[in-house]
């Protein structure tokens, strides 16, 4: 699920209602393309579309301005968006068009009160809007995606990463979760509309794309793993063969595939020489929660009866590059001493490379909560901080052993060229959620860095979570 995914450690809130955004596509195809672009963030973010204008928070309308015909129906659908509903961000080909006076908007100056105006190819202008006038409420137990350490809590989404969700919903019925009740089933998203989204991710520009849902590993289950078509070839609806395109697209456009929220079955086995070949990273997020075979099934968690622990050796067997993040529930429900010793021992074992911990925390409807053996909120907190004490060794002795390799970093902030140096991810570390590298100034003069780009970087020191970098 996806609250096994966010925070480092924490308890877990209530849910909110999504905010509903309204959404209308006028124009040619590369309007469609970036409004798939906005919607794709919209969906990965958490925001919900609304079929009306008086339904929606805010309304966004990508807009055409090619013929006289295509600027009169984009002004007339602001104009109805605006009467109907008050909140309207503009954005496509209209947007970019001037107004009658030197330095004015056509569309500010017909429709004083939107909210902004930006042109076309501007998902990041449009994110930042929607960001401003109708925050995403972060919700650290229903999030996909992680809550951004931007200002007061503005998701500052870089474009060189993006958020692909390939399915919504949840077929698994973990006894301390509410997303299957309120999200539904899983529903697979058809492979040729996923990939096509990929595509455009990537072609927009975007480095790294990091795969979400509720069970990444059961992509395709609810449609039989059906075939579908892309670019005019048969591809299964089913995990495999998706991983499989995905890399591939991605090593055309020199860009990284992370994989989030996979768990640990048979078939995800055949993923892993992927991973070995390079065409997808060699990271896995998989919420294991727990490793007492007891609690799990307390926990109904998908995979419950597999051999967690062979199976991460083989995968590194067959990848020792194999990086794994994962997140746990620390106090649940009739955890016994015992039981959470065995997890300690999982967690030094597997070698866990980032652990996040929540310290359990019933969540209203979840059938947890009749479970008999609650644990005081001390003991929950106190096995939580035990276990981040336990992660953090781990976690740093894995560290210890990358100084003095050279690695890919993945830019991520890079003030004044990096003359100064700047901030950057390998592939061990997806954004948000682990850690960073912190690049030095380049010895060399002639070396820059930019944002979004890869360089090599030899890694020098350790410094908490992080790493230190000289770029080369
Ligand atoms: S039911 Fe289980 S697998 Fe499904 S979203 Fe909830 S925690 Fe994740």
């Amino acid at each position: 699920m996806s609250s096994e995914n966010t925070s480092t450690s924490g308890t877990a809130a209530a849910a909110g209602p999504a905010p509903k955004i309204g959404f209308v596509s006028l124009g040619c195809p590369k309007a469609l393309t970036d409004s798939e672009l906005i919607l794709t963030q919209l969906r990965a973010e958490g925001y919900e579309t609304s079929k009306t204008f008086a339904g929606a928070d805010l309304v966004i309308v990508n807009t055409c301005g090619f013929i006289d015909d295509a600027v009169k129906e984009s002004l007339d659908t602001i104009g109805e968006a605006l009467a109907e509903n008050g909140k309207v961000i503009v954005t496509g080909c209209l947007g970019a068009k001037a107004g009658a006076d030197a330095g004015s908007n056509l569309v500010k100056d017909v429709h004083p009160s939107v909210l902004a105006v930006t042109g076309p190819h501007a998902t990041q202008e449009v994110m930042d809007a929607v960001h401003l006038h109708v925050p995403k409420p972060h919700d650290p137990f229903i999030d996909l995606v992680p809550e951004a350490r931007g200002v007061a809590g503005i998701k500052l989404t870089p474009r060189h990463f993006a958020y692909l969700k390939i399915s919504e919903g949840c077929n698994h019925r973990c006894s301390f979760c509410i997303i299957p009740s309120m999200r539904g089933d899983l529903v697979s998203r058809p492979i040729g509309e996923v990939l096509n989204e990929a595509r455009a991710l990537f072609e927009s520009g975007v480095k790294e794309l990091l795969v979400i849902s509720q069970d990444t590993s059961a992509y395709g289950v609810d449609v039989k793993y059906v075939t579908g078509f892309w670019d005019g070839k048969p591809v299964k609806t089913r995990m495999l063969d998706l991983v499989a395109q995905l890399g591939e697209l991605a090593k055309a456009h020199g860009a990284w595939v992370r994989l989030h929220y996979v768990y640990p079955y048979p078939h995800v086995d055949d993923v892993i020489p992927l991973m070995a070949e390079g065409l997808v990273l060699p990271y896995l997020d998989v919420p294991f929660q727990h490793a007492h075979p007891d609690v799990l099934k307390r926990m109904k968690r998908p995979a419950n009866g597999e051999k967690n622990l062979d199976r991460l050796r083989r995968w590194r067997e067959i990848c020792p590059e194999i990086v794994v993040r994962s997140t746990f529930i620390a106090g649940f429900p009739g955890e016994t001493e015992a039981e959470f010793a065995h997890l300690l021992d999982f967690l030094k074992e597997a070698e866990i490379d980032r652990a996040g911990c929540f310290a359990y925390s019933p969540i209203d409807g979840a059938p947890a909560n009749e479970l008999p053996g609650a644990l005081p909120d001390e003991v929950r907190e106190e096995r939580r901080a035990r276990f981040m004490e336990v992660a953090e060794a781990v976690s740093i002795a894995k560290l210890q052993r990358r100084v003095g390799a050279t690695m890919q970093v993945l830019v991520d902030s890079a003030p004044a060229l990096g003359r100064k140096g700047g901030v950057g991810r390998t592939y061990a570390d997806a954004p948000e959620i682990d850690g960073t590298v912190r690049l030095l100034p380049p010895e060399k003069a002639s070396k820059t860095l930019k944002v979004g780009e890869f360089t090599r970087t030899r890694i020098v020191a350790v410094e908490g979570h992080d790493l230190i970098g000289m770029p080369i």
